[in-house]
C-alpha cells in the first residue's frame, strides 16, 4: 500500500476521527478494539481482529500471523490444502 496522509484535528477529550477512506480500508468498524502504540514520537494503530478474518464468526478462534481464523474455517481450508497433496 502505497503511503498516503489526512490531517485532523484532535478535540478537547484527545479524540480524533480516523478518515471514513482509512475505516473502509481496513474495515475498521463501530466497536473494533484498536491497539495503540507509541514509539518515540510516531502514534501507530492498529485493529485487534475478534472475528474470523473469512466468516466473522467469534467462536474457537485461532490466532494466525496476527489474524484471527475460527476453527470451522480453518479446517476447511486445511481439507483443501490436504486434498490437493
Ligand atoms: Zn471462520
Amino acid at each position: 500500500m502505497s503511503k498516503i496522509g489526512i490531517t485532523r484535528s484532535i478535540d478537547n477529550l484527545g479524540r480524533i476521527v480516523i478518515p471514513k477512506e482509512y475505516r473502509d480500508i481496513l474495515k475498521i468498524n463501530e466497536g473494533d478494539t484498536m491497539n495503540i502504540n507509541l514509539d518515540k514520537h510516531i502514534l501507530t494503530m492498529e485493529k485487534i481482529e475478534t472475528s474470523c478474518m473469512f466468516c466473522g464468526s467469534t467462536a474457537e478462534l485461532i490466532e494466525f500471523e496476527n489474524r484471527q481464523i475460527c476453527n470451522r474455517c480453518c479446517n476447511k481450508f486445511l481439507s483443501k490444502v490436504l486434498i490437493r497433496e
